[in-house]
């Protein structure tokens, strides 16, 4: 029988109710009970994290997967640490954005003509998902891009992103590097650095080189 074409909510159920890869749950979990002291306080989402942003988008945004304490903790995609700091002040910046910080869940955050997905969507241990893990997930981004009609550019951030969408699309010679552009069926795919905390204070992604990426997606937008 063939699946009925999801639509943003039931796609939104399916995820947070997923339980296909038994050891991101668990470390979703785990993660949520044994706190950090910096979030004592803090009652965790704990579980898989959907994506988020304006459903008539042009740009896209595809990350790696929840941040252990940001997304897993605030159940909202790169909100609540410092990758999502990197990332909306840059969309702030470029008009992707109503407001350049991302706190928690009701802080008021809109996208605009801007949406996020990711290639998991748990929380993985060491920031390391497994490739059964990428391969299980890849239904919702690919249901995602279905549903997001209006789509002109795509950014994969990292390069793990970058690969899975590459194999899920069968796309040959476009090799990962920053600000590499690539056109696939009418939609201009972008490839990032991604704005981890690793990236950006060991200085592999500067601000600079960062904030181009989102110049460019608006200028092919515009
Ligand atoms: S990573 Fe994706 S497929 Fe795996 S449990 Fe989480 S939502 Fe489900």
């Amino acid at each position: 029988m063939i699946e009925p074409m999801k639509n943003f909510a039931t796609l939104e159920e399916d995820i947070i109710n997923c339980h296909k890869c038994k050891r991101l749950i668990n470390h979703c979990k785990s993660v949520s009970t044994e706190k950090v002291k910096r979030y004592q306080n803090d009652i965790y989402w704990a579980r898989p994290v959907p994506g988020f942003g304006d459903q008539n988008a042009e740009l896209i945004i595809i990350g790696l997967a929840p941040g252990m304490h940001g997304a897993n903790r605030t159940g909202r995609m790169f909100t609540g640490d410092s990758s999502g700091d990197w990332l909306f002040k840059a969309m702030y910046e470029t008009g992707f954005a109503n407001q350049s910080n991302s706190d928690h869940s009701n802080d008021g955050l809109h996208l605009v003509n801007a949406f996020i997905c990711s290639t998991a969507h748990c929380a993985p241990p060491q920031n390391k998902l497994k490739s059964e893990e990428i391969n299980n997930c890849s239904s919702f981004l690919t249901a995602y891009l279905d549903l997001l009609n209006r789509k002109k550019v795509i950014i994969c951030l990292g390069g793990v992103a970058h690969k899975n969408y590459c194999k899920i699309f069968k796309i040959k010679n476009f090799p990962f590097a920053h600000l590499n552009i690539f056109d696939h069926a009418n939609v201009q795919l972008i490839a990032s650095y991604h704005p981890s905390k690793y990236n950006t204070q060991t200085k592999r992604l500067k601000w600079d080189a960062w904030l181009e990426v989102f110049h460019l997606a608006r200028k092919i937008i515009d």
